[in-house]
């Protein structure tokens, strides 16, 4: 039995978690699902994005499915999933990115690097330290290198560590970790790699970097696949993992009901690997790899089909699989 919590949040978020849900269901109809209300629209009605009490349950939730959250440019918000993921210590950041030929995991460091949130203006400038900790650096290099050694036992290290000590310290202590393993290591330069996976995606299995190197890579490497609406993500840490599409909450489509739900419905099957149920994950891909096949695509992907029917269609492929 998990604990699952489920936060649509903003935009189209509550339009495509619906349908990631009934995935998640289908196979664990008697987990605990609890639904909780958080991001924007909560903090208009509100006044809180994010409660004492809504947090409270997520720290009690196995796993998260989390939907999008608008990030209104106001001063006085603080964002959701930020919070969230300093709260729950959610410090490995997954984005798997894979087409025909190349299958790539960027793993991104979640809790510190230049977002560590350690900022101050002064007269004539600004500041935003850039913290590179032993501790942290230590627990993202180990759990990529555990990947690399179940995947295709190759680990690239993305960094910058000709211009920064803290960038120097992440690749030597992220060297040591990789090679307890014996897997495979190549260093690169994180300006060159971003060029280097757009052109020879298929040369990489997993990469590990720090966290605004690793922000930027993944949102590169989209480039790779369909789009935003096909991309999931997953949100690491030491008892509980969240799971969230890459896109926001879109809302220049919400309420047409024509989003593609297929990126939630990825991050289902990322969910179901991270609880080792690996088999039910690849009937998931497989079943949304026949819905697309079968022409059943939203506008996004040049087809006709509303959120709903892809849904459908898709739980519809796993019935018959079964
Ligand atoms: P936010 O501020 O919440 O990030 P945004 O305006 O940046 O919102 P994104 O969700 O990041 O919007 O997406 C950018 C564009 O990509 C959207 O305008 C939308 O048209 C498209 N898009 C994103 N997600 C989807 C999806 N699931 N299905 C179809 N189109 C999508
Ligand atoms: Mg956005």
């Amino acid at each position: 039995m998990k604990r699952v919590v489920v936060a649509p949040g903003d935009g189209i978020g509550p339009e495509v978690i619906p349908p990631a849900l009934d995935v998640l269901k289908f196979f664990h109809p008697d987990w605990e699902y609890t639904p909780v209300y958080l991001g924007y629209e909560c903090w208009k009605r509100t006044g809180d994005a994010l409660s004492d009490k809504t947090l409270e349950t997520l720290r009690k939730a196995d796993l998260i499915l989390f939907g999008a959250i608008t990030t209104p440019p106001d001063p006085k918000y603080h964002s959701v999933v930020l919070r969230i993921r300093k709260e729950l210590d959610l410090y490995a950041n997954l984005r798997p990115v894979f087409g025909e030929g190349f299958d790539i995991l960027i793993v991104r460091e979640n809790t510190e690097g230049l977002y560590s949130g350690i900022e101050w203006k002064e007269k004539d400038r600004a500041c935003t330290l850039r913290v590179v900790s032993e501790a942290g650096s230590r627990r993202i290099a180990k759990f990529a290198s555990a990947c690399a050694n179940r995947r295709r036992r190759h680990l690239t290290i993305g960094n910058k560590a000709n211009v920064m000590k803290s960038d120097a310290y992440f690749l030597e202590i992220c060297m040591e970790e990789a090679e307890k393993t014996g897997i495979s290591i190549d260093k690169k330069y994180i300006d060159a790699l971003v060029l280097d996976v757009l052109q020879h995606p298929s040369r990489y299995d997993v990469i590990v970097t720090t966290n605004i190197f690793g922000d930027i890579l993944s949102d590169a490497a989209a480039f790779l696949e369909g789009g935003l609406g096909m991309l999931p993500s997953a949100n690491i840490g030491r008892h509980q993992a969240l799971f969230e599409p890459v896109h926001g909450s879109a809302p220049d489509i919400t309420g047409k009901g024509i989003a593609n739900p297929i990126a939630a419905i990825r991050c289902v099957s990322l969910l179901l690997k991270y609880v080792g149920e690996r088999p039910l994950a690849i009937e998931v891909e497989r079943a949304i790899q026949k819905t697309i096949a079968a022409g059943i695509k939203t506008p996004d992907l040049g087809g006709t089909a509303t959120t709903d029917e892809v849904g459908r269609e898709i739980l519809k492929n796993l019935a018959l699989s079964q």
